[in-house]
């Protein structure tokens, strides 16, 4: 049961101390190597400073949300580049054509039935989506809990706004129901729907809806669709047990023209093989109802205090670090896409890729998407990362929606695997703000990120690359 009265708020701090953490890790990666001594020196830098948090705290109030093709958007582009500039390191803005997908007004109602009152609905409409006529409109409401209902029902859907109903209770229900968000409405449109509401992919809620992106093929009849808040799906649910509900929607959102963004790219040349790249990336867009904390400044902010932190060893690691933040991971991949198009000839010498989009909770463990023999090469790293509290190797195959292009290149995955238990708390909603970012936590996260990105790059041995693909799909955002 999914849980709707709970106000959140960071947990509290671990017990554990910055001191005793730095004594555990001193005991833990006792300076016998230069790269103990590295991990040391980047985990304390991490913790003392809190880098990552400064960096996300300048990022949400100064930038603020940052939807592609947006103001905003273009503030985080130049606020990244100039991050970088402060750091030392050149950035590159390199282009991107991004939709452009703006909101407009939004209302929702539950009209009057027999002996029964009207009652507003809290909704958003998805990214993608277009408007309703002006004026809005209004139909029954029939209600499936996958896709495969929805096509069952069959003719009983034309002319009715579909609900999309579903039990989301936990972080991992997301991969579960997520298609009901992707590719309802476009299901409903094609058995002639005249528009589709989705419960807000939640795992916690005080009544606000939770937007992301609902896709339409190419040429495709689209339809108005709306994530509407968890309280307001149980009462249509509720309701509906009762007979025939019939609700109304204004959405004032539409498509615009593409518009040219950009990624930030900047490079930490390697000292020995500079040639061979570890890609540590992020994205810089976020949805228009907030600032994007969690999703993804949080990841900006690690990749940047990663660079800093790199920036500021004796000497760089053997290979090159880049940092990449991507553009338009939420409503089209086209950063991604792009990235992998103007580096094609580059992507044989990639030899690992990390990307953050997880939030700002702290690690639990590290996972691979890599050949025959990685875990046994990455395990040596992990005793840093004990005191932290990621010293696993985990199970999960990793991954990152700006990578997956990378793919046909069999480039090696590793993913910082973080805590999400309280991420779809807030995640797409106007909830994902700075205070429920645990600032020691997240310091956390940021010292793993670092020591694993200078041991991607530092370590003399390559990262096996994944089997080649059958056939390369285009992944989901997160
Ligand atoms: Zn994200």
């Amino acid at each position: 049961m999914v849980e709707t009265l709970r106000l959140f708020l960071p947990e509290p701090p671990t017990p554990m101390s910055i001191r005793a953490l730095l004594l555990a890790l001193a005991v833990q990666a006792a300076p016998t190597s230069d790269s103990s001594v590295v991990a040391a020196t980047l985990t304390a830098r991490a913790l003392e400073s809190r880098g990552a948090y400064g960096f996300l705290t300048d990022l949400v109030d100064h930038v603020g949300s940052r939807l592609s093709g947006s103001e905003g958007a273009e503030a985080a582009v130049s606020w990244a580049a100039a991050q970088f500039a402060a750091l030392g390191l050149e950035a590159r803005r390199e282009a991107v054509l991004v939709p452009v997908w703006v909101r407009g007004v939004e209302e929702g109602e539950v009209l009057a039935g027999p002996g029964r009152q009207k009652q507003p609905l809290a909704l958003t409409a998805l990214g993608g989506s277009p408007g309703t006529p002006t004026g809005g409109l209004d139909a029954e409401v029939i209600e499936v809990a996958s896709i495969a209902e929805l096509q069952s029902r069959g003719a009983a859907v034309k002319g009715r706004i579909v609900f999309f109903n579903h039990p989301m209770a936990v972080a991992d229900d997301y991969g579960r129901f997520g298609e009901l968000r992707n590719r309802g409405p476009a299901a409903a449109a094609k058995l002639g729907a005249a528009a589709a509401l989705v419960r807000s992919l939640a795992t916690a809620s005080i009544r606000s809806p939770h937007t992301g992106q609902t896709r339409f093929a190419e040429g495709d009849v689209a339809i108005p669709a709306a994530a509407i808040s968890v309280e307001d799906a149980q009462l249509l649910h509720r309701l509906l047990a009762t007979g025939p509900v019939r609700v109304r929607i204004v959405l004032g959102c539409r498509n615009l023209p593409d518009a040219m963004s950009s990624n930030v790219v900047a490079d930490l040349r390697g000292r020995e093989r500079p040639e061979e790249v570890v890609l540590l990336g992020a994205h810089l867009d976020s949805w228009d109802l907030a600032v994007g904390a969690q999703d993804d400044g949080a990841g900006v902010a690690l990749v940047l205090e990663t660079a800093r932190l790199l920036v500021g060893l004796k000497q760089p690691p053997r290979r090159t670090v880049r940092f990449v933040l991507f553009m338009n991971e939420e409503n089209g991949l086209r950063g991604a896409k792009a990235y992998a198009l103007a580096h094609g000839a580059e992507l044989a010498h990639h030899v690992a890729a990390m990307e953050l989009d997880s939030g700002a909770g702290g690690p639990v463990g590290v996972s691979l998407k890599a050949g025959a023999g990685a875990s046994s090469l990455v395990e040596p790293w992990l005793s840093p990362l004990v005191p932290l509290g990621a010293g696993v190797l985990l199970t999960k195959e990793a991954s990152g929606a700006d990578l997956t292009p990378l793919a046909v290149a069999q480039v090696a995955l590793v993913e910082l695997v973080q805590d999400h238990s309280h991420y779809f708390d807030v995640h797409h909603s106007a909830a994902d703000t700075l205070d429920k970012v645990d600032p020691e936590a997240f310091s956390r996260a940021s010292a793993a990120v670092a020591w694993l990105t200078y041991a991607l790059a530092e370590s003399p041995a390559l990262l096996p690359r994944p089997p080649a693909l059958a056939a390369v799909s285009p992944g989901s955002t997160k």
